[in-house]
């Protein structure tokens, strides 16, 4: 009776509480104050191995060993899932030493429905301390120990799914926040290392055959720095991507695909998926094996929904920015684009020192050209002309279609006399140009103002060029002029030259 009434008040304290700590420190203070043991500690299974979760008793340093299933009285009874009792364990061959004063010692597996959890290990100063009577007691005690312990798991697993809703909520208000791509992306890296605790977050984005690293956050190494290129292609991140699916790997530590994850011993790739089309995939890599477990995944998905959303707004906001700036008919850049980078130029050569170069051009008679051969093919002459401009300068010189039938190019690193070349050599390229449908040549002015020679904002240098074109205009037509002396920015109204008499 009174051995119930111990038992009772034992599984009362121990299920009192859902706090894991709480509960291994109760069982303990049970195993003490009601069972009189020196030494008691409770071992948990992780990866195989039973490590000591809490103890008393033990000698310093004893406590840190970690026990395969199958060693030691301990791993004998997780093994045979059954209580293992050393009634003196100088004469047990598997016993292994924890504390010097032990004599006897009974460990007892801690079970959860059929699955071993840990062991409640018991050890006594005296030689067969534990009698039949106190061995069942014991176990019967451990399976109430199990049930609290599980319960503190369960509770502790569903506290930590209530933060990451919380994580979730948070990260999906800021990537609203965020609409441009790539801080977006370090964004999403950074938040769910921070919030799922994970060491490495990549984010890898779908550029034709390949998946390339936008992003990455966290301690591990990664093979691959951001902006190169992953295979696709029988890779586990590949086939996340593929089948729309998470996947997890939970030892890569013999893998083919080792370099690109060189620090990690586990993975789990998320596909970004917008509407059933994967964008990407979210690669988060653990240096521990086993790191991922399928109760993360929900959450996880979530988090990987946001983002893909998140992404694809961003994305839609850049083909409009780019929409916004390209010219209609002739898909070069529009006046806007030349007007806000400009500004972006001249600052940033101002900074270093440097300089730059404007060349506005304009095709000669033109409205002529419009009368005598229409509309259309005078749009076709527009496109052509755009065309030639954009293959004749340098990759990182920027044509702009200005208005009408204007053009302007802006040109880094350039002084007057290189300038004035340049704009002169376009002509000519138009000039030997053969329209196809317009049996005449068709000829263009060019005007050219360079920082800082001619002006040193936007208005003055676009004023110099537009003079310089004016001149050119003046004197002929078909010829490039350089601005001369520097222009300040009261604006002179566009001026309008001649039209040169009707050809006979
Ligand atoms: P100048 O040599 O002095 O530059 O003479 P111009 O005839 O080229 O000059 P003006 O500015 O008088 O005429 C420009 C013409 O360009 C008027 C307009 O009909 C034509 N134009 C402007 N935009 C377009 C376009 O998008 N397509 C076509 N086909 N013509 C256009
Ligand atoms: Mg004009
Ligand atoms: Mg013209």
């Amino acid at each position: 009776m009174q051995k119930i009434a111990i038992l009772y008040d034992a599984s009362q304290a121990v299920l009192s509480t859902f706090d894991l700590d709480e509960v291994l420190q109760q069982i303990l203070v049970i195993a003490h104050d009601y069972f009189h043991l020196q030494n008691a500690a409770i071992l948990l299974l992780d990866e195989g191995e039973l490590h000591v979760r809490r103890q008393i008793g033990w000698d310093e340093g004893q406590d840190k060993i970690r026990l395969a299933v199958g060693k030691g009285i301990t791993g004998v009874a997780a093994l045979q899932k059954r209580p293992i009792y050393a009634p003196d364990v100088s004469k047990d061959p598997r016993y292994v030493l924890s504390a010097q004063n032990t004599r006897s010692e009974l460990a007892i597996p801690l079970m959860v429905r059929d699955q071993v959890v840990g062991v409640l290990d018991c050890q006594s100063e005296n030689v067969n301390h534990f009698d039949a009577e106190t061995v069942d007691l014991l176990a019967l005690f451990s399976t109430q120990a199990s049930i609290a312990l599980e319960n503190a798991r369960l509770y502790s697993l569903e506290r930590r799914r209530a933060s990451q809703l919380e994580a979730i909520n948070v990260i999906a208000k800021q990537m609203t926040v965020s609409l441009d791509q790539p801080q977006l992306l370090s964004k999403v890296c950074w938040l769910i290392q921070e919030t799922f605790q994970v060491p490495q977050v990549s984010a890898l984005f779908r550029d034709e055959e390949e998946l390339i690293l936008k992003a990455s956050h966290g301690t591990l190494a990664l093979g691959v720095q951001a902006g190169e290129s992953l295979p696709m292609r029988n890779t586990p991140w590949g086939r996340a991507f593929e089948t729309g699916k998470y996947l997890i790997e939970d030892d890569i530590t013999q893998g083919q695909d080792g370099r690109f994850f060189p620090g990690s011993a586990s993975r789990m790739s998320i596909p970004l998926v917008f509407y059933g089309q994967a964008l990407g995939v979210l690669v988060l890599t653990s240096n521990r094996k086993c790191a991922f477990n399928p109760n993360d995944a929900q959450p996880l998905e979530s988090v990987a929904d946001i983002c893909a959303a998140a992404i694809q707004n961003a994305i839609y906001v850049e083909r409009m920015r780019k929409l916004a700036y390209l010219d209609g008919l002739t898909g070069i850049f529009n006046r806007r684009y030349f007007e806000d980078r400009v500004g972006e130029e001249i600052e940033r050569v101002r900074r270093f020192g440097s300089c730059m170069g404007v060349i506005m051009l304009d095709i000669d008679q033109f409205k002529r050209l419009n009368d005598q051969f229409g509309h259309l093919l005078g749009d076709e002459v527009l496109r052509q002309v755009a065309s030639i401009l954009h293959q004749q300068v340098r990759k990182f010189d920027i044509v702009c279609r200005y208005g009408g039938e204007e053009f302007v190019v802006l040109l880094s690193q350039t002084n007057p006399q290189h300038l004035l070349q340049v704009a002169e050599k376009l002509v000519r390229m138009v000039e030997n140009w053969q329209f196809p449908g317009v049996p005449r040549p068709v000829t263009i002015s060019a005007g050219a103002a360079n920082y800082p020679e001619h002006g040193s904002t936007r208005d003055e240098l676009v004023e110099a060029a537009d003079r310089a074109l004016y001149t050119a205009k003046k004197s002929g037509r078909n010829r490039a002029c350089l601005a001369t002396g520097p222009v300040h920015a009261e604006h002179t109204p566009h001026q309008k030259v001649p039209e040169l008499a009707p050809e006979s």
